[in-house]
Order: structure tokens, then sequence, then C-alpha cells
């Protein structure tokens, strides 16, 4: 006996060939079912828009109270006052969301500008000639007692700063927060 072909949305086996299967993947029952599986996990929004485009009510389902075609159902199986719920529940839920964004874009610190001295000169002493930007900073030197000593090799946070290390320094890159 060969294995049987599982449905587990109609929790169903049938014969386990490509015909049969397709013949029941195929059948409204089974589309039903799992149209109606997956509802459950549709938002509310696809669900209503599902439902808007369903401008007749289903005649069947309203007279006989059940209709095979389930959510597959081309017209309705709403009333008017449970699409009115529904359009009120989206609206609450349109607005809810809105109000999260809101407060997320509150909550959240505005990104930080780079400050580059560059841009900061460019923009309060570009009138100026370069010779006089170069005097605009203080000029350090090593000191004499370590030219003495005539150290191969001075040790970095001895080096002077120079002119391009001020044009080239980042504030905000390292922890010098204005604020
Ligand atoms: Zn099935
Ligand atoms: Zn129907």
């Amino acid at each position: 006996m060969g294995k049987r072909y599982y449905c587990d949305f109609c929790d169903k086996s049938i014969p386990n060939n490509s015909d049969a299967i397709k013949k029941h993947n195929e059948g409204t029952q089974h589309q039903t079912i799992r149209k109606n599986y997956y509802l459950k996990y549709k938002d509310l929004e696809t669900i209503l828009e599902e439902e808007r485009e369903k401008t007749h009510p289903c005649i069947r389902f309203f007279n006989h109270g059940h209709c095979n075609f389930g959510e597959l159902c081309w017209s309705s199986h709403r009333t008017q006052e449970q699409k009115q719920h529904l359009e009120d529940l989206y609206r609450l839920e349109c607005h809810k969301k809105v109000k999260f964004e809101e407060e997320k874009r509150k909550n959240e610190a505005p990104i930080k500008k780079k400050i580059q001295v560059k841009e900061y000169l460019s923009e309060h002493l570009g009138h100026l000639e370069k010779h006089e930007i170069e005097n605009f900073f203080p000029k350090y030197f090593v000191p004499k007692k370590i030219k003495l000593l005539n150290m191969p090799i001075i040790p970095p946070s001895l080096v002077p700063p120079n002119f391009n290390d001020f044009i080239n320094y980042e504030p905000n890159s390292w922890s010098d927060d204005p604020n």
C-alpha cells in the first residue's frame, strides 16, 4: 500500500498521486479552508480591502445562514454594521500607528551633524587670507628642555599640533559634546 498524501488544511488523506493532489488542491473545499486559515493571519487592511470590493451581500449566506465559499465568496458575508465596525477598527489602528510613529520620532535623538573645522573655517573665516587663518590658531613648539634631551622619537602626546592638525580635527568624533 502506497503512502497517502495528507492535507494539513483539510485534515484529510488522499491518494498520493499528482493528479489527485492537484484535483484536491483546486477543489473549492480545500481552497476555502486554506483561505480561512490564512485569513487568521491577515492584517485588518487586507481584510478590509477585500471586503470593500464585495459590493453585493451574499444571498446564500444571509438566506440560509451558510455559504460554502466562506471568505472566498465574491459577495459579502458581512452586514453593513459589521463592515462599518471593520472600517472603524481600521481607522483606530491607523491612528494608533501614526501616534506610535510620532512618539518614536520624538524619542529618537537627533542625528548629530559632524562639525568639521574646515567647514567652520570657510563659513566664518573664509574672507581671511591663508596666513591670517594660520595665525588664528595657537602655535605650539616642542619644549626646549625636550629638545635639549635630543630624543630621537618624541612621544605622540608631546608632539605639538600644527596647523593641519587643527584643520582636520573632528570635535564630535571624540566625545566632545558641546551641550
Ligand atoms: Zn486540502
Ligand atoms: Zn457567499
